[in-house]
């Protein structure tokens, strides 16, 4: 029988016109070292073209958003956070009108005069609002978003996370799109937890807070960060990636508790008896005294005064009551109820809550003093058995929520539809075992 000729089954050339000739697994197939080297190029030509296109993409992404900005008005904005944000409407509009001026300062870069970048403090009870609003607002614009804790950061040098991965968590909420990272949003929480302990005492200073401060300013008013890509502390021999922060729009919120003192006190020294009777009630004499905040309340609160200037945009967010936690509960587009009644509707069972329950549920929430923060604990601890048992019971129609529900841990009352299943119309009202 005639022996085959090996040859590459890419370019037919035979094992003596090659240096190399590759055998595959398969039988009587073959790649020559030539067919090898030029499918490496040709990958290595489609690779580089898929990176052009991502950065034309990027580019793309980047100048829709800020096209985007010419259309998106402050009031268009504010009404997009109204559909989503119940009250505190100083701080949507401040909120709009800063990222309107955000990113047409970004826009238009030849301006004779240097325009301040607007990064905004927010100033708000725990629950009020303070990160729903910044995340709303990013999730509006499409830009990404990061939120980071002040008090897990540190001053270099010291144990703990440093401030560039606050950087480093905007940039992987952009997919590593540096471009993109460097037009997004990061929100600082706890911004009141890393003050000066106590104004003008050097010896019994809180060093690790003005230095986080100090830290943080660098970041907040615009620099090359250099970003450690796997986060934690920073290496020597690490490599970085550099983002550049002056256009990524910074929004610190804290609670900034006794704050509204130190302002009383400087308002109040001569006319004694102002506003008497609201200091018994904490959360009215909190929101009459912060909306009145200025830099120096900030500066003797303990923030660092280059901090204080850099964040020249500062809102005010007010406690929210038992009727706008009802609001919170009922209204906005993806409010709590919504959500459950749209999932129990998916198993064809209509949710109510009574009036009554609503009420209480605001009042738990209060009395639990976290604000909005509370709400969604109250009502799973009120939905878990109705969410587990509902669809395995086939002939439950309706699901009621009492005020029972909420004052004895009652289980809500189901209301079961004798036509499902079993050939009745009449609905019946029966209380769970
Ligand atoms: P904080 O002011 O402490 O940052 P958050 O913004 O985290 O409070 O609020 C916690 C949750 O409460 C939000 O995710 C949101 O569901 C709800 N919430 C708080 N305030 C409001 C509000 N004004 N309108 C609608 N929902 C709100």
């Amino acid at each position: 029988m005639e022996e085959k000729i090996p040859f590459c089954s890419f370019c037919g050339k035979t094992a003596s016109q090659v240096r190399k000739l590759i055998a595959a697994s398969k039988e009587d197939t073959f790649i020559c070292d030539e067919c090898v080297e030029w499918c490496a190029d040709l990958l290595e030509e489609e690779r580089a073209n898929e990176i052009d296109n991502d950065k034309a993409a990027t580019a793309n992404d980047i100048q829709a958003i800020l096209d985007k900005i010419d259309v998106l008005k402050p009031a268009i904005i504010k009404s997009y956070l109204d559909q989503y944000i119940i009250g505190q409407d100083d701080a949507k509009k401040s909120l709009a009108v800063a990222v309107y001026n955000h990113y047409k300062r970004i826009k238009n870069k030849e301006h004779d005069v240097d325009i301040q970048k607007s990064n905004l403090l927010f100033i708000g009870p725990t629950g009020s609002g303070k990160t729903y609003m910044a995340e709303t607002l990013a999730r509006f614009l499409g830009v990404p978003f990061a939120i980071a804790d002040a008090t897990t950061l540190t001053e270099a040098g010291y144990v703990g996370e440093d401030v560039e991965n606050v950087v480093l968590k905007l940039l992987s909420a952009a997919d590593g799109d540096i471009a993109r990272t460097e037009i997004g949003i990061i929100y600082i929480d706890e911004i009141d937890k890393i003050t000066k302990k106590g104004e003008n005492v050097s010896i019994t200073r809180d060093v690790s807070g003005e230095g986080v401060q100090q830290a943080l300013l660098k970041i907040i008013e615009g620099t090359e960060a250099n970003v450690p890509p796997s986060g934690g502390r920073k290496h020597p021999q690490q490599e970085y990636i550099q983002v550049n922060t002056k256009n990524i729009l910074f929004i610190c919120g804290g609670a900034f508790d006794g704050l509204e003192n130190i302002i009383e006190s400087r308002i109040n020294t001569s006319t004694v008896g102002f506003n008497t009777k609201l200091v018994d009630k904490k959360d009215i004499k909190y929101d009459e005294y912060i909306k009145k905040c200025e830099t120096k309340d900030l500066i003797k609160y303990g923030l660092i005064p280059e901090l204080v200037g850099r964040l020249p945009v500062v809102a005010t967010l007010e406690s929210l009551d038992e009727n706008a936690l009802i609001r919170i509960l009922t209204e906005p587009k993806n409010a709590l109820i919504k959500q459950y009644q749209k999932l129990l509707k998916y198993d064809d069972v209509d949710l109510v809550f009574t009036d009554d329950a609503l009420k209480l549920i605001a009042k738990k929430a209060i009395d639990r003093n976290l604000g909005a923060r509370g709400l969604r604990g109250i009502i799973e601890e009120i939905m878990r058995d109705v969410m587990y048992e509902v669809p395995d019971d086939q002939n439950v129609k309706e699901v009621i929520v009492t005020e029972k529900c909420v004052t004895e841990g009652a289980k809500p009352e189901y209301v079961y539809d004798g036509a499902r299943g079993k050939g009745d119309n009449k609905k019946v009202v029966k209380k769970s075992a």
